[in-house]
């Protein structure tokens, strides 16, 4: 099977070539079409599995058919947002979704701690479509009241058990409290964890509706 049977859309595929992939990985075979249904997911997949994409792809095939990209908002007010555990897998989370928008027109930023937080906030001033974000700077960026996440139409955790053994926790149900996108335009979740403890299935069961459970 190849991405074309997928339906991605013509700018996405024409990333998906110049990224020289061409068959789906399990993961993004099985996800993409799911996601793309609009279903809520939880996925277990390793890091090399090809999830960045199986989260991406159907992120920015959403916001492009349904023309949900909002451009330069006066304060930042993304559509989809990506939580990630550490600043590494952030800036490489960011990389990827860069190279699979490109040409497309959606902006994709990145917020992560250990660094200045004004570069971040300037680069958040020039619109975001998509941000990749830590979910303790996030918080902090809430709590300065620069980025709005009332829109928020598609959330992706990754690595989501990394998330809970670093403590983000609070971090992260403070920012999921802050979503409340009206309907009809429900949330979409997306839940990625290599390994599915307790605690991770309680906060798929707060974070996620009617949820398909992926293993690949
Ligand atoms: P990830 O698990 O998302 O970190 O991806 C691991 C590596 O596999 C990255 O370097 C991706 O660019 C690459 N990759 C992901 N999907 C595919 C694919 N369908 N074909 C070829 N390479 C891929």
């Amino acid at each position: 099977s190849a991405f074309a049977e997928i339906h991605l859309g013509e700018g996405l595929n024409q990333n998906i070539r110049r990224c020289k992939y061409v068959k789906p990985t399990p993961i993004q075979r099985h996800a993409i079409p799911i996601a793309m249904a609009g279903r809520d997911l939880m996925a277990c997949a390793q890091t090399g599995s090809g999830k960045t994409a199986a989260f991406c792809f159907p992120i920015i095939c959403g916001i492009l058919r349904n023309q949900l990209s909002r451009g330069g908002a006066r304060l930042a007010c993304p559509t989809a947002l990506i939580l990630s555990p550490t600043r590494e897998l952030s800036c490489q989370i960011h990389e990827e979704a860069k190279k699979f928008s490109y040409k497309t027109g959606l902006k994709v930023v990145v917020a992560y701690g250990g660094a200045p937080i004004s570069q971040q906030f300037r680069n958040l001033e020039r619109g975001v479509d998509i941000l990749v974000a830590t979910p303790g700077r996030l918080v902090d960026m809430i709590e300065r009241a620069r980025v709005s996440l009332r829109m928020i139409k598609y959330l992706a955790l990754d690595e989501a058990d990394r998330m809970l053994d670093m403590g983000f926790e609070p971090q992260i149900r403070k920012i999921v409290e802050q979503m409340d996108m009206p309907p009809p335009g429900a949330r979409q979740t997306m839940l990625f964890s290599a390994t599915f403890p307790n605690e991770i299935q309680r906060l798929a069961a707060d974070f996620l509706s009617n949820y398909i459970f992926l293993s690949v």
